[in-house]
């Protein structure tokens, strides 16, 4: 879920926010592993793991765009806001500590249950068509052919997903965590405002945080610190596609990467714990996150496969280690991976 690099406190309380509209359509990759403790609203650099490259992103987005797409939006957009009724009907969502009321009237499908605030009927539906589509094509690719090795928070049964159209969040625009996901939904304001109509851009978000929440069900926990960030992230990334401009497929590409910011090693960041540099995480990290999975899973090494993904994560739900784990799986100590990794790259793309 989501994207951060600086150890920025995040307010979920703050009341004026600045929305980029191209925000909503290119990053939206938000990631979630936020642990019980870790909720939303708390501050500090552990906390701020996956905002951090959207905030990073967004004041790129500023700094380039600013005549065109930027404008501030006062809203108020917690629990305590004087603007924001009560919520009467909680969601699963609560666990993130965000508290957004949805309307009464979610609807669902066979996998899912659509929430809303305010999205239309069409948009909901659509949501969870795709996200019906994605996951009959995750569970394909990871051969996930019974549905009872996937867990679900106590008393749950299907995939919650709330689309939120009147809220504006600017450190993130998708979400997942156990049994759940946010995303903005097809008929938020701003997406519309800002002409980013192309469905393949909204799908690889749903794709992406779905992915978690599959992780989520096949660890069985929200302690999604179980599995290294850069593990998790990165295998959200390889399905999803969702940043294919920025995927390192070249060695011209990984080099140019290494100019800019360094030989920063991706296979260090364990806890989303990005060094504080701008734009880090959403122009460096995650792709980098890409290029190891990649490197594990493709040809010509792909001695591990995603059926193997699935069941490190189901090994580690029973108690099995993630370092131990990968070693069993692809063949190389952790730490060797990590302190051979540029070594392994360069030979790897050239
Ligand atoms: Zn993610």
């Amino acid at each position: 879920m989501a994207l951060i690099n600086s150890p920025q406190t995040y307010h979920l309380n703050q009341k004026t926010i600045f929305f980029p509209t191209p925000l909503l359509s290119k990053t939206m990759d938000i990631i979630l592993n936020l642990s019980p403790q870790d909720k939303f609203g708390l501050s500090g650099k552990e906390n701020a793991n996956c905002f951090g490259g959207i905030l990073n992103y967004k004041k790129e987005i500023i700094k380039v765009a600013l005549s065109v797409l930027l404008f501030i939006i006062i809203i108020g957009c917690s629990s305590d806001s004087p603007t924001e009724p009560e919520p009467a009907y909680p969601g699963s969502w609560y666990s993130l500590g965000i508290q957004w009321a949805h309307d009464g009237d979610p609807y669902e499908t066979e996998n899912f249950i659509v929430y809303s605030d305010a999205a239309s009927r069409e948009a909901r539906e659509t949501l969870a068509d795709i996200a019906e589509e994605m996951l009959s094509g995750l569970k394909l690719q990871m051969d996930i052919q019974d549905n009872s090795i996937l867990v679900f928070p106590a008393g749950q049964r299907k995939i919650h997903i709330y689309g939120y159209k009147n809220h504006f969040p600017t450190e993130w625009g998708g979400r997942a965590y156990f049994g759940g996901l946010m995303i903005y939904s097809l008929d938020h304001p701003e997406r519309t405002a800002a002409g980013h109509t192309d469905l393949d851009v909204y799908e690889a978000v749903v794709k992406h945080e779905l992915t978690h929440v599959v992780q989520y069900q096949l660890l069985g926990t929200l302690d999604y610190n179980l599995v290294d960030s850069w593990f998790s992230e990165g295998i959200a990334e390889k399905i999803s596609e969702s940043n294919p401009d920025r995927a390192v497929t070249t060695l011209e590409r990984l080099e140019s990467l290494v100019a800019t910011y360094g030989e920063l090693n991706p296979i260090s960041i364990k806890r989303y714990n990005y060094p504080d540099i701008e734009y880090v995480a959403v122009n460096y990290y995650y792709p980098m996150f890409q290029l190891a999975a990649n490197y594990l899973l493709d040809p010509p090494r792909n001695i591990a496969s995603w059926v193997d993904v699935k069941e490190m994560f189901l090994e580690i739900r029973n108690g099995g280690n993630f370092t131990s784990i990968f070693k069993e799986k692809f063949g190389i100590e952790l730490t060797e991976f990590e302190s051979r990794f540029f070594d392994l790259m360069r030979e790897y793309l050239h």
